[in-house]
């Protein structure tokens, strides 16, 4: 038995499809992937002990009405449909339906005991969901003013009762196509998003993010009381590099680097940036300076250590590391990020004066 304890939406940048992680079982390895595809079905896929199976299942609607006879009459005309239709008597039985699981698609009544249509309309435009929720709103008032109030309210759609299936499915075409059009913008908008926050070349984020982010790291390592470091990598002589073999074969040194910096630190917790040129900055949370000085010395000793081979030369570099790390417990001045990166530079500086291919470090 599969319990449903939570549900999360994540996009798959492979397939551009919108999965929902519809359930995790009791154990932990099992997880249900519930992928929404653009023919109006959608696939469940369940992975348990690394065996995935497939199953298909009918796009979900969820069908909010108070009168059972007419909810009887709308599920039936929708299951004919090929949907699979989820029920509520008023809107609050139909927030707490939602607030388990996305439904893209929302058929509800006006006039309900509890919470009427309009109210659940409010509601859901107001809790700003992740993924767009289309609101067919149905009613058998159908004057100019209601029809606004209705629209007003947050419904995409009007439909006077009673419903003539034909015109309910034609309805219900055009919301999977606002749908599907959501979907895919979101997408576009996502990947925008990662372009425009990544370095072309490295592949690691640009300097952008970095401004971005390490005010939100600095924070958090305050509000928390934890250590946090930051390392500031610059290649020696790269210059030379350049001048001798050209910038493509330039490029393709820098692109090693990265890959050595990537390769040495713990994935979903510390993270590089291309600073510029041949600058890299790695941002350590959760870390003291004995142990960013284990980072950057390992570090050192990678990329001294690669040979890029090219047109039948082997290329060889080093590079400097300035570390600089604060720990809030102990910390008299504030920390912020320009004060973190300008002590990381100043040991880098060090490094360089010192003959290069080192690494220096200072406690704040
Ligand atoms: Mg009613």
């Amino acid at each position: 038995m599969i319990a449903i304890i939570n549900r999360i939406l994540i996009v798959d940048n492979d397939t551009s499809s919108v999965f929902q992680i519809g359930a995790v079982s009791s154990r932990d390895e099992t997880i249900i992937l519930h992928v929404l595809k653009k023919s109006g079905c959608y696939t469940e896929k369940l992975i348990m002990n690394g065996i995935t199976r497939t199953t298909k299942f009918a796009f979900p609607v969820l069908v909010v009405e108070d009168n059972l006879l007419m909810r009887k009459i709308l599920e039936a005309s929708l299951m004919e449909a090929g949907y699979e239709v989820v029920s509520a008597g008023n809107g609050r039985e139909a927030l707490e339906i939602y607030g388990n699981g996305y439904y893209p698609i929302i058929m509800t009544d006006w006039v309900m005991p509890e919470m009427d249509g309009l109210e659940l309309c409010r509601v859901i435009r107001e809790s700003h969901s992740e993924r767009y929720t289309y609101i067919i709103l149905l009613t058998s008032q159908d004057s100019k003013t209601e029809m606004i109030q209705g629209l007003e309210a947050g419904a995409d759609e009007y439909l006077v009762k009673p419903v003539n299936p034909a015109e309910l499915t034609v309805r219900l075409k055009t919301a999977r196509r606002i749908l599907d059009l959501e979907s895919s913008l979101k997408t576009s908008l996502e990947e925008i998003k990662n372009l425009s926050l990544k370095d072309s070349l490295t592949g690691i984020f640009n300097r952008r993010y970095l401004n971005e982010r390490l005010p939100h790291e600095i924070k958090r390592a305050y509000r928390y009381e934890r250590p946090m470091s930051l390392i500031m990598l610059d290649i020696d002589h790269f210059k030379a590099v350049n001048d001798t073999y050209g910038h493509q074969t330039g490029d393709i040194v820098l692109k090693g680097c990265a890959d050595c910096i990537t390769g040495s630190i713990r994935k979903e917790i510390d993270w590089p940036a291309r600073f510029g040129g041949e600058e890299f900055v790695i941002v350590l949370p959760e870390t003291d300076l004995p142990g960013a000085m284990v980072v950057a010395e390992r570090l050192r000793q990678l990329v001294a250590g690669r040979a890029t081979r090219t047109n039948g030369t082997v290329i060889r570099i080093t590079a400097s590391l300035g570390v600089a790390s604060f720990d809030p417990e102990y910390q008299r001045e504030p920390v912020t990020a320009e004060i973190l990166a300008g002590h990381a530079d100043k040991c880098l500086y060090q490094a360089k004066n010192g003959g290069r291919n080192r690494v220096i470090g200072i406690q704040l």
